[in-house]
């Protein structure tokens, strides 16, 4: 589908007055509308709930509007877990998905009362080794083998990190009800980033009929159902776009298979996405800085990989917008970058653009996931401002830009001089 930015060149001019290029934006209306329509697509199960994954956007604002449409926090750290609660999301508001979780962090979500998603059948002493086990636990499940889509293989389980087997989870709910655990949740993330509407129902498929199983084997209760993350967003225009409400529909049809005749149609399903909720409703906006022609034509921006992780990373495709060349012929081609010592720091390699000059604006797409949150400091690049656009064409700056100050912050300057 083509691509039009959420913000035009006149309200990124407006922002840029105030706030300085580069800074992440995120679309308030299109985030509560993607909310809806996801809550909508489960409304069939009244036990459903999105637990937003505080990694992809890490934003106290963010949560707080996802909160007000519904959604609670998928957390996996102790840090994330104290931005939740800063926000009033605790309790069975959150799931805790840890894995090679400190003591420190076990601790505080036992302390919060949340849902916690134990990784591996040895957390069940761990967990019992800090005081009483919570009446409700869930266990993270990894099959094995490689999981496929029809003719298509899309992940390799048994190479993930995650998770355990069917008969380490036996065994870790026969231990946990001995305990006192009474409600039981099961979990497994087998796919990222996925762009057919069968991966959940696949996945609800599988997780249901193991539900059934354990249920059988060990007489335990099934609480809910946590198909996680995993649902993809079209990045390239040319891309497919999941649709919800079929995902939906084909969840409720294996419940209706599995679940309901075995008499399990109390199960909620829960969900924790992370890019789905957000990717879409994200630009970089950066200006273009520099302009150099030498065996390729290259665009400089003041934005670079620090800043959005994921092509130098990963090779991933963002589509870029020229802010008031929306509709230009896209005849030239560039290698758009950005200033790290590192050949990688490239937000596009032979794109297709309109004509671009030194001062324009640019909109880097889908980056409201997974953007911000996995930037970093190398080369002592600072981390931006993000800014909210509200229903109301209003903005708000969520967070401010980093100083040299917050970047010299950890050390003891008593010995050197520091000229700020
Ligand atoms: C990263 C993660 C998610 C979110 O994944 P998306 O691909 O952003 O939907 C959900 N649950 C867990 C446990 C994760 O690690």
């Amino acid at each position: 589908m083509k691509k039009v930015p959420f913000i035009t060149l006149e309200k990124a001019r407006e922002i840029r007055e105030s706030i300085p290029t580069p800074f992440h934006i995120y679309d308030e209306a299109g985030i509560r509308a993607n909310a809806r329509a996801l809550k909508q697509a489960f409304s069939w199960n009244p036990g459903f709930k999105e637990y937003f994954a505080v990694k992809a956007t890490p934003n106290p604002y963010i949560l707080k509007i996802l909160h007000e449409e519904g959604c609670g926090c998928d957390c996996a750290t102790y840090t994330e877990l104290l931005l939740a609660e800063a926000v009033g999301i605790t309790g069975h508001e959150i799931v805790f998905s840890s894995n090679v979780t400190p003591e420190q962090d076990m601790r505080k979500a036992l302390e919060m009362g949340v849902y916690i998603n134990l990784d591996d059948a040895s957390y069940v002493d761990f967990l019992a080794s800090l005081g009483p086990v919570p009446e409700t636990v869930c266990l993270r499940y990894n099959p094995g083998g490689t999981f496929s889509l029809g003719n298509t293989i899309m992940d390799v389980p048994r190479y993930a990190k995650f998770g355990m087997s069917e008969e380490q989870m036996m065994g870790a709910v026969t231990r946990l009800m001995q305990l006192g655990t009474k409600h039981f949740g099961i979990h497994a993330f087998l796919a990222s980033n996925t762009s057919t509407n069968e991966y959940y129902p696949t996945l609800a498929g599988q997780l249901f009929r193991l539900a059934v199983r354990l249920r059988n084997a060990t007489g335990a209760h099934i609480a809910f159902v946590d198909l996680s993350g995993g649902v993809g967003v079209d990045y390239r225009p040319e891309q497919p776009r999941c649709d919800i409400r079929v995902i939906g529909e084909g969840v409720r049809a294996q419940y209706e298979e599995v679940l309901t005749p075995n008499g399990m149609g109390d199960v909620a399903i829960f969900t924790e996405l992370g890019r789905f909720m957000l990717a879409p409703y994200g630009h970089l906006i950066s200006t273009v800085i520099h302009e150099k022609h030498i065996y390729r034509d290259y665009i400089g921006l003041d934005a670079c990989a620090a800043n959005l992780m994921r092509p130098a990373m990963y090779g991933a495709y963002h589509h870029i917008t020229v802010l008031g060349k929306e509709n230009a012929p896209l005849d030239h081609v560039y290698d758009v970058t950005g200033g790290l010592c590192e050949n990688n720091d490239k937000f596009a390699v032979e794109r297709k653009l309109p004509e671009i000059q030194i001062g324009d604006i640019v909109a880097i797409h889908d980056t409201g996931a997974h953007g911000f949150s996995m930037g970093y400091n190398y080369n002592g690049k600072l981390r931006s401002a993000e800014v909210l656009l509200k229903e109301d064409g209003s903005f708000q700056r969520i967070r401010r830009a980093e100083t040299p100050k917050d970047y010299f912050a950890t050390f003891d300057f008593s010995e050197f001089h520091f000229g700020e």
